[in-house]
């Protein structure tokens, strides 16, 4: 982990270790990086909005970032997505540097993201979203994948020829998740899943995270609902202005009073 400068005050941002070989505190031994997020620091024209933000994730975690509104968490995952790439560090996935590369590029090497927001294509069908995802893919599994994200979100086989636009907030949460899921991702970057929606939709979405997790799919979240977060994740970030504060394995984090107090309401 690069060095960061923090804001007078705030919590050093080196994350905790639990022995294992130095890893950090909550990953498993033995556990293969797969993304490694080197002091990036991204700007909007001459606002800059990340000012150093490391972070590592290793295969079959569920990774989080935490914080308030404008912390940074979006512009971390539009910067690793290649949507807003870094001025400055480094991002490596599988060991290959991406940072430089086009978003359909990073797509094709396996990363997918599900954006806030939702953003579905509300003129095209659930069935023509679900098919965007895989626009990348060239292979025979596209309807048998279809097939799967309908089995997690029955309700999107139900409204199969509906247009995206005239869905629900739920139901096109759920459709931008199956649609990042098309893309057969190593890695799915989820922005806000949780992001206006009525409790009961969210923790069905909640179980779905657990449920591709079990999978195998390896999960980067951002949430501003940090309870949710915790509960599902293995290890957390805690991003304030641009920069990771505190990180560490997420059963710690929840019983942090720093945490508890900014972030969990308690
Ligand atoms: P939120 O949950 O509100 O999205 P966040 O932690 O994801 O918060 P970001 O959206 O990454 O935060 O925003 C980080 C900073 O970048 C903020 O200061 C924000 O105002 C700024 N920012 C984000 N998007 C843009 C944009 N399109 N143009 C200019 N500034 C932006």
């Amino acid at each position: 982990m690069s060095e960061q400068t923090p804001e007078p005050g705030a919590v050093p941002a080196t994350p905790a270790t639990s022995g294992n070989g130095g890893l950090p505190a909550g990953v498993k031994p033995g556990a293969t990086k797969i993304l490694e997020v080197n002091d990036i620091q991204t700007y909007y024209g001459s606002i800059q909005a990340l000012k150093g933000v490391s972070l590592d994730v290793y295969e079959g975690e569920v990774v989080t970032m935490i914080g308030s509104n404008g912390a940074g968490k979006s512009t971390t995952l539009r910067s690793i997505s290649g949507l807003n790439p870094p001025k400055v560090g480094s991002i490596k996935f599988r060991g290959k540097e991406i940072s430089g590369l086009a978003g359909h590029q990073i797509a094709e090497l396996g990363i997918a993201q599900s954006p806030e927001g939702r953003r579905v294509f509300p003129r095209m069908t659930v069935l023509e979203n679900l098919e965007m995802g895989a626009f990348i893919r060239n292979d025979s599994q596209i309807r048998s994948d279809i097939e799967r994200v309908y089995e997690l979100f029955p309700r999107l086989k139900e409204r199969e020829k509906q247009k995206g636009g005239t869905m629900s907030g739920g139901e096109q949460q759920m459709l931008a998740i199956g649609r990042a899921l098309m893309a057969n991702p190593k890695l799915l970057l989820l922005d806000e899943p949780s992001l206006g929606l009525a409790p009961v939709i969210v923790d069905r979405i909640y179980e779905v995270v657990r449920e591709l997790n079990s999978r195998g799919v390896t999960i980067l979240l951002v949430e501003q609902n940090a309870n949710y977060a915790l509960d599902v994740s293995n290890r957390g970030y805690v991003l304030e202005t641009g920069r990771v504060v505190l990180s560490n394995d997420s059963t710690s984090l929840r019983t942090d009073p720093e945490v508890q107090k900014a972030y969990l309401g308690t």
